[in-house]
């Protein structure tokens, strides 16, 4: 057998391998159930991540609620594109970044009344998926009840998925959840004095 068929061959043989493996690991995949899903750590990806989710789900017809906890300065395209959008409920906290507002106080009241929407998303069967973005902070700066805020996820429908974003999650979050992805940061552009780019980062 000349090399290149020998290379063939085995190439086919552990393709197969393969395949076995991951058919098996399919079939074994059973439960159907809606996910919690965290997207953490501290590189770029996390949000962006969660409205690719969204997208998937409205391009299949699904019902969706999008709260933002944390709003930015600049205008974000996946508002511009999803907040008027039939099958999807978009609230956005009326206040800037926390470093931004700097009073503590103003910040609870948003965070309390942003809640609001998401304890109602929360409880609604007809909604199939929740993005919860940048919700972490809100844990973080003890802006939100812990307890509440994980028992309004926990209780949620059985079929609705949630995705909750942003640095530093917790050890409850993490447990709770059913996929948890940590972003690691390799590089940012912004560290080399780069804008923020539309349609990349905003
Ligand atoms: P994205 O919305 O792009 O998916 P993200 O949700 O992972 O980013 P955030 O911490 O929410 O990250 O930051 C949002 C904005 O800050 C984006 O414009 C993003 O490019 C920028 N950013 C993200 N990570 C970093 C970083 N490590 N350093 C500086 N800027 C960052
Ligand atoms: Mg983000």
């Amino acid at each position: 057998m000349s090399t290149s068929a020998e290379r063939n061959a085995r190439h086919k043989r552990a393709m197969q391998r393969k395949k076995e493996h991951i058919d098996g690991n399919i079939a074994k995949a059973t439960i159907d159930k809606g996910l919690m899903v965290v997207l953490t750590g501290n590189g770029k990806g996390k949000s962006s991540s969660a409205f690719g989710m969204l997208a998937r789900s409205v391009g299949h017809g699904l019902r969706s609620g999008v709260v933002q906890f944390i709003k930015g300065t600049w205008d974000c395209g996946e508002q511009k594109l999803f907040q008027h959008h039939q099958l999807v409920d978009f609230f956005v906290m009326a206040t800037g970044f926390t470093w931004e507002t700097q009073d503590r106080e103003a910040d609870i009241a948003a965070a309390e009344s942003t809640w609001q929407h998401a304890a109602a998303l929360l409880c609604d069967p007809d909604v199939n998926v929740v993005i919860l973005d940048e919700l972490t902070y809100m844990l973080t700066y003890g802006y939100l009840d812990k307890e509440m805020v994980l028992h309004a996820i926990e209780s949620r429908p059985p079929a609705q998925h949630v995705v909750v974003t942003g640095r530093n999650a917790s050890t409850e979050l993490i447990e709770m959840a059913d996929t948890v992805s940590e972003v690691a940061e390799t590089k940012h552009a912004f560290y080399e004095g780069v804008k923020v780019q539309r349609g990349i980062d905003y």
